[in-house]
């Protein structure tokens, strides 16, 4: 390898450390998200669950003072009854009352489920209590390991970045840029070694980025010349290992 290739190379070593680096940062970062998030769902469900409650408590209040005013009713009929002069006057408010008392009964039994309904809910709002102070205690715990771990890695990405711009400074500037372009497109892995297959000639060319086929004409090229060439394929700035004994079949 030439001069300003075995400069790429050991900037290109760098920069895949950098890449890595970034991604555990960008995991960390995510888990912390990922925890907030359950903690937000958990307490926007037992929001909703306490409004379930209070509408049940609502709507079963709703039945009882209903129910109240029906009672008095049935004793307003009870007392008619008894003042009733004929047997048809006796049989018809019988049916009223009878009626009534039914229709009433219909009633307790839906303040009753209603009240049963508030229990339930009640029961499920302190579930998802007990699963709030579990999830908390975690995103805590996650957030501390998270926070040391984002620190960490932080420190050694400031010690990458400060070694990239000193190994950057060996590669001329026309092929930094062309390193740069790449390394933004393809995360960090710019080059690629020409991998030699074959015991003898004619051997066989491949990227080893993207394993296609490549020509002899760039290995021919890199034994003899410090230059950037491209693979045809993944567009990698090729390079050839120190060999160049064919060591592969
Ligand atoms: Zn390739």
């Amino acid at each position: 390898m030439g001069n300003m290739l075995e400069a790429m190379f050991a900037l290109q070593a760098i920069e895949r450390q950098l890449a890595d680096i970034r991604g555990q940062l960008s995991s960390s970062n995510a888990a912390v998200s990922v925890q907030q998030r359950r903690v937000d769902e958990l307490h926007q469900q037992r929001q909703s669950l306490h409004d379930e409650v209070l509408a049940h408590q609502k709507d079963a209040g709703g039945v009882e003072l209903e129910l109240k005013a029906r009672e008095e009713e049935v004793n307003k009929l009870r007392v008619a009854l008894n003042s009733t002069k004929t047997n048809k006057e006796y049989a018809a408010a019988l049916t009223q009352l009878n009626t009534l008392k039914a229709d009433n009964s219909k009633l307790e039994d839906r303040a009753l489920e209603l009240m049963q309904e508030v229990d339930q809910t009640r029961a499920h709002v302190g579930q998802v209590e007990e699963q709030i102070t579990e999830v908390e205690k975690l995103f805590e715990q996650i957030k501390r390991t998270s926070s040391e771990e984002i620190t960490r890695l932080q420190a050694i990405l400031d010690d990458l970045q400060a070694k990239r711009d000193s190994a950057a400074q060996a590669v001329p500037d026309k092929a930094l840029k062309i390193f740069n372009r790449i390394a933004a497109i393809k995360d960090g892995d710019v080059m690629a070694g020409i991998e030699v297959l074959g015991k003898k000639p004619p051997y066989h060319y491949i990227c080893g980025g993207c394993n296609m086929s490549l020509t002899a004409e760039h290995a021919n090229a890199l034994r003899t010349r410090d230059e950037i060439r491209f693979c045809d394929c993944c567009g990698r700035i090729l390079y050839l290992e120190k060999e160049t004994s064919p060591q592969k079949t």
